[in-house]
């Protein structure tokens, strides 16, 4: 490998599956998008081994679910601190296949972490209730019990947070796990395997499966009779396809699709701290995030004074390996990422969108594409209705409120938005009238495993995180006591 590990034994070459290793000879290439580099080989999982894991993975949860919440906790508590522990190990496998800063690596581990915390502690709360009955011969009870086998795929923008969320919740709510991680990012998703195994969690309980044969293995993933829930995170295309599957058995189904979130700068605003939220909720992992910035609604009288002062920010931003101390952005993920968003801003450009900076890829290697602002842009140019995925700020001006919460409401997205004002009736009027799930209000960064993450429209459903994040791993039981 390209990159040193104070503990070699976190890098994995194959699917871990009811406790054990299973590397091969069929690999395939993981590759480090910052220079094209193979970091290494990893096994391809047959199908035979998919099924083997479902079948296994409901066996384990006989035990794990009869298992007290306060047990499962402590199994979880510990897979947390191992996390923390080899932070920085995670992080540089993280920054070596994803690309990202290695200081927002490190940052997702934490969050990582926080969310296997989390749920440990929430899992010794899933109440149930009694609701009185309408005779007195009779009670009326009702408990909560784990759904049984939950499979989950995850994509390679945070290929290790996107499964402890999910992982966590499951495992406390007292269900088995199978994840199939994104096949360019699998080395985050094996060495959590790796800690959850010294973590004592027993065998069966967490599976990560990991191939190039995304479809073949999704077909098992969604359609299998023994899979009781599926989870998905990646882009709105893929998972309508998997919600599709997913009908087939009636599954219970997570989705967290795509964003095409609205970042609104209202003029009674605090300028500076708008540039502040518009950078980092636009470029950091470098505009690769589900709820990252797609388009800045800047109201018209303001308009001139923010775009100085942000364009003055976004050259400062320094791009280049996530592993160079210095460097804010990193490269996005493949040469596919590089050609839409090329092909975005060309088809907005023959449109009317004007180039204020950047525009292309950095002299530094053709994954680099370089912090870029894009003005005089309408909502309804490609830039707008599409998700960006990469550095780029889509500027659109506005004149009134009513105007700019329309604009930012045509959109089949609703994952995040997120708005700078002062005044608290506006705060309160436009936070109500946002079709979104999630809106931060003179925030730009508003994830937190406290807070309940999830989209409306087609950006998906299902919450996760919060108080309500376990509900999709948990079937609500009525029990009628009656001859009393
Ligand atoms: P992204 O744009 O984040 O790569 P994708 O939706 O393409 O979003 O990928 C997210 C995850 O979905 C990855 O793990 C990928 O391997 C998986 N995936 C892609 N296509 C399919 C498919 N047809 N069936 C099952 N999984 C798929």
């Amino acid at each position: 490998a390209s990159f040193k590990l104070s503990d070699n034994q976190l890098l994995k070459l194959g699917s871990y599956s009811h406790g054990q290793w299973h590397e091969g000879n069929d690999c395939f290439d993981v590759m480090n998008p910052a220079n094209h580099q193979v970091i290494a080989q990893v096994a391809n999982c047959h199908l035979a081994l998919v099924e083997q894991t479902v079948l296994n993975a409901k066996t384990a949860g006989k035990d794990w679910q009869q298992m007290p919440a306060n047990e499962r906790a402590s199994f979880i508590k510990r897979w947390q601190s191992l996390m923390l522990e080899h932070i920085d190990d995670l992080a540089t496998i993280l920054t070596a296949e994803q690309g990202k800063p290695l200081a927002e690596a490190k940052g997702e581990i934490a969050y990582s972490a926080s969310y296997l915390e989390w749920f440990a502690e929430e899992g010794k709360r899933i109440y149930g209730d009694t609701i009185p009955a309408g005779s007195n011969d009779k009670r009326i009870i009702v408990i909560k019990q784990p759904v049984g086998v939950v499979a989950a795929i995850t994509p390679w923008n945070f290929p290790s947070a996107m499964i402890a969320r999910k992982a966590a919740a499951a495992l406390a709510a007292g269900c088995t796990f199978i994840v199939k991680p994104s096949e360019l990012t699998p080395l985050s998703a094996l060495a959590m395997a790796e800690l959850a195994d010294r973590a004592g969690i027993p065998k069966g309980v967490f599976n990560v499966l990991v191939g190039t044969d995304a479809k073949a293995i999704g077909k098992v993933l969604t359609e299998h009779n023994d899979i009781a829930k599926f989870s998905f995170t990646g882009s709105t295309g893929v998972g309508k396809l998997l919600a599709q599957q997913s009908a087939l058995t009636v599954k219970r189904i997570s989705m967290e699709l795509g964003g095409n979130a609205p970042f609104i700068v209202f003029d009674d605003a605090d300028i500076d701290a708008a540039v502040e939220g518009a950078i980092t909720s636009k470029y950091r992992n470098a505009g690769q995030t589900c709820v990252c910035t797609n388009r800045i609604f800047i109201d018209n009288k303001i308009k001139e004074r923010f775009l100085d002062k942000f364009s003055e920010r976004v050259s400062q931003l320094v791009i280049g390996s996530g592993f160079d101390k210095e460097v804010s952005v990193g490269p996005l993920i493949n040469q596919q990422a590089v050609t839409k968003i090329e092909s975005l801003i060309q088809q907005s450009v023959e449109q009317g969108a004007q180039l204020r900076l950047g525009g292309q890829c950095s002299e530094l290697g053709s994954n680099f594409f370089l912090p870029t602002i894009m003005t005089n842009v309408r909502n309804d140019m490609p830039i707008a209705q599409q998700e960006i995925f990469a550095p780029v700020s889509a500027v659109i001006g506005f004149d009134s409120e009513d105007e700019v919460i329309a604009l930012a409401n045509q959109t089949e997205y609703g994952l995040a938005a997120y708005f700078y004002s002062r005044d608290i009736g506006r705060v309160w009027r436009v936070s109500e009238c946002l079709e979104f799930g999630m809106i931060g209000i003179n925030e730009g960064i508003i994830s937190n495993a406290a807070a309940p993450f999830g989209g409306i429209k087609q950006s998906g459903y299902g919450r996760e995180g919060s108080k309500y994040g376990l509900d999709d791993y948990l079937h609500i039981k009525y029990l009628c006591l009656g001859g009393l």
